[in-house]
């Protein structure tokens, strides 16, 4: 109980911590500002104990009151720049995500102060694991970028950060409907990078490239394909010359 802990004697706070293990490291440092914070407390009044945080007294239920309107104002399903038929709803929500530097690489939990033995990328080792290294930096994505170009044969993914993988312009393209195609391999690819690091992550054997490559092609193949009314895609085709569809600028599938 708190005042196991927290003893009052003549209006002055004695702190009973009786740690079990002494904090050390980052847990030492957060004490001592823990700590200093109660240096200023009051005295306690008659009045019952509650939780305070910057909307008032906190409840459940504002808590959830205040999550439901942030999450009606910031949405994907709101958000037009994140919306591609052509693929499942999920890989825009993760591109939202993404976006919005939301997913949780190892710096991003660092700063939020969860404790890592280390913030390098699980993956290469080679740099800090940064949402942009995981997604488009680390060597290991650059090598599935590569084949995916190679695939398209295009020379570059002409995405330098993470606000462009939403957008995903690329002057290759002709047709409206060629983009949008472009725009779900695309988005595709980086869900699949970011669940292939999960997967080794959380304990699996690190995918080949070309493994992950060929994958990318048969889901697309059959998302596009189910998905896409006004057209269809041949396997061969698809998988040896993606960019033949993109001739027609006056027809409209996927972005929008
Ligand atoms: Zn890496």
């Amino acid at each position: 109980m708190v005042s196991d802990r927290i003893i009052w004697v003549d209006n002055t706070v004695t702190i009973n911590w009786a740690w079990t293990s002494q904090p050390k490291w980052r847990a030492e440092t957060e004490l001592l500002n823990a700590t200093s914070l109660l240096n200023n407390l009051a005295a306690p009044t008659s009045d019952s104990d509650r939780w305070i945080w910057k909307f008032g007294t906190y409840s459940t239920c504002a808590f959830v009151s205040h999550l439901t309107e942030l999450a009606a104002s910031s949405s994907p399903i709101t958000d037009p720049t994140i919306t591609n038929s052509l693929i499942p709803q999920k890989i825009g929500i993760f591109i939202w995500r993404a976006k919005q530097n939301k997913l949780p690489v190892r710096t991003e939990l660092d700063k939020r102060g969860i404790d890592l033995d280390l913030t390098r990328c699980p993956v290469c080792d080679d740099d800090q694991e940064t949402l942009q290294h995981a997604l488009l930096a680390c060597k290991h994505s650059i090598e599935i970028w590569n084949r995916i170009l190679k695939w398209w044969k295009l020379n570059s993914l002409h995405i330098a950060n993470l606000k462009e993988l939403s957008k995903c312009s690329n002057p290759s393209f002709n047709s409206h409907t060629g983009l949008a195609i472009w725009q779900a391999v695309v988005w595709t690819t980086s869900y699949f990078i970011w669940k292939n690091r999960n997967d080794f992550v959380f304990g699996n054997a690190k995918q080949s490239c070309p493994k992950i490559v060929s994958d990318i092609q048969s889901k697309t193949f059959e998302w596009i394909n189910s998905r896409w009314k006004k057209g269809n895609l041949e396997w061969l085709q698809w998988i040896s010359n993606p960019l033949s569809f993109d001739v027609n600028p006056n027809t409209k599938a996927g972005i929008g």
